[in-house]
């Protein structure tokens, strides 16, 4: 049975290990550098970006996680985490700090301020059956995605969200580059295990 870490230093560990364990795998919390060289597989939750990315500093861990997502490691961020995977973040603090993974460029908090979270129906490409119910909290979007990245899932055109939604429809909210998965909300919310058992697919 494969490892999966799940990045424990700030945000919605927890929801994710117990995802992870009912799709099957084996979860574990990565704080330090000797834990994360054990596992197979990361996630990286949601919460706030600039203070995980702040965290990651401290705790050492910007560097050797940097190299085990270069060098292949099956990596799913949630929101936040999708937020550090991307090459660059539109409205993101100067010193944030990127893992990379991810060609494209994120804006964070897109959906608006008023609002500061939604629900949405979403049809999610290599998720079969009912459309996935997501959950996006101070969400960010993909603004621009590369060649490599493949979109999985954009906003409806019914979509009411805080920002208008002229902006916000079409936007893609789940991509794949590889062996990088990334969601802008949160499938560890629902009790719907398909997000995490897509990415379990991914590991060999
Ligand atoms: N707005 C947060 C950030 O910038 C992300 C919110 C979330 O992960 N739910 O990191």
């Amino acid at each position: 049975v494969p490892v999966i870490g799940v990045l424990a230093l700030q945000g919605d560990v927890r929801e994710h290990v117990r995802a992870l364990e009912a799709c099957g795998a084996r979860a574990v919390t990565v704080r330090r550098p000797v834990e994360l060289a054990a596992v197979d597989a990361i996630v990286l939750p949601g919460g706030e970006s600039t203070t995980m990315s702040r965290l990651l500093v401290t705790f050492e861990l910007l560097d050797p996680l940097r190299a085990r997502i270069a060098d292949g490691m099956p990596t799913y961020g949630s929101c936040a985490g999708m937020i550090l995977l991307a090459r660059e973040v539109l409205d993101g603090r100067p010193d944030q700090e990127q893992l990379g993974g991810l060609d494209v460029v994120v804006r964070r908090n897109a959906f608006g301020r008023q609002v500061d979270s939604f629900e949405t129906d979403l049809d999610v490409t290599g998720v079969p059956g009912d459309p996935v119910r997501a959950v996006f909290i101070r969400a960010p979007w993909v603004e621009k995605a590369g060649d490599d990245v493949e979109v999985l899932a954009t906003v409806p055109d019914h979509t009411v969200t805080g920002a208008d939604t002229g902006a916000a429809a079409g936007r893609p909210v789940a991509v794949r580059q590889g062996h990088v998965l990334a969601t802008a909300f949160h499938p560890e919310l629902t009790g719907d295990l398909r997000i995490h058992a897509l990415f379990r697919k991914m590991l060999p």
